[in-house]
């Protein structure tokens, strides 16, 4: 049977989202000066053990609470900006496309109707550039600036976004995106 085309996009999501859940427990750590079990790599079994909450505890988190749409649309950005940091200089060709579709995929599924129908309104008008990674970063900037425009949010400077979504602090590398390495295919 043909492989899932698919495939390399939700293996690269799945990297990504365990980089940035990560980068969120450091974050939680060091605000609530609790100790990490061992370590924080989401690859450790022990990380994931002593310090989650007890069964009974779960209804009584805050976290586990249905989320607000400000709260997924925050969420939702912080995963985009920080794939447009990580994206390759020389993305091959079949990054490009896989950023293309996210965008396609997500503007269709993306969890609130009238959010996912503007998201494909303003992409219409400002189709995907993702020939490096300041073209990404710089069109995604500009492109949430379009959703705080019509939010009446203000718009931020795009000359500051690398200041404000850098590359993640991950050690040898291991946040890169897949396909990211000298040997790959780097078609136009
Ligand atoms: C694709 C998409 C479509 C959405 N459409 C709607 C909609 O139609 N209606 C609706 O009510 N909500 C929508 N949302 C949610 C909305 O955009 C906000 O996420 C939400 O209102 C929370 O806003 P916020 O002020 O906390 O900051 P957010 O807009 O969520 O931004 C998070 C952080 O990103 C940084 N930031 C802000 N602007 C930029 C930029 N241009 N470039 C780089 N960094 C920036 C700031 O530091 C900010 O604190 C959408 C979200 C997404 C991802």
């Amino acid at each position: 049977m043909s492989e899932n085309p698919l495939k390399p996009v939700f293996v690269t999501l799945e990297r990504i989202s365990n980089s940035i859940r990560t980068q969120f427990r450091a974050v939680h750590l060091s605000l609530t000066n609790e100790k990490p079990p061992v370590s924080l790599s989401p690859s450790n079994p022990s990380s994931t053990s002593s310090t989650h909450s007890q069964p009974n505890d779960i209804f009584k988190d805050k976290s586990a609470q249905p989320v607000t749409k400000e709260e997924l649309g925050r969420a939702t950005w912080t995963f985009l900006h920080t794939l447009a940091a990580q994206y390759p200089e020389r993305p091959s060709r079949q990054q490009k496309k896989d950023v293309k579709e996210l965008m396609a995929i997500l503007s269709r599924i993306y969890p609130c109707k009238e959010c996912a129908d503007h998201f494909k309104e303003v992409l219409r008008t400002n189709p995907v550039q993702a020939g490096s990674q300041a073209e990404l970063s710089q069109w995604l900037c500009h492109l949430h600036n379009v959703v705080n425009r019509s939010l009446g949010k203000p718009k931020f400077p795009c000359e500051r976004v690398d200041a404000r979504w850098g590359k993640l602090d991950c050690e040898l590398r291991l946040c890169d995106l897949q396909g990211t390495s000298d040997s790959e295919d780097r078609l136009p």
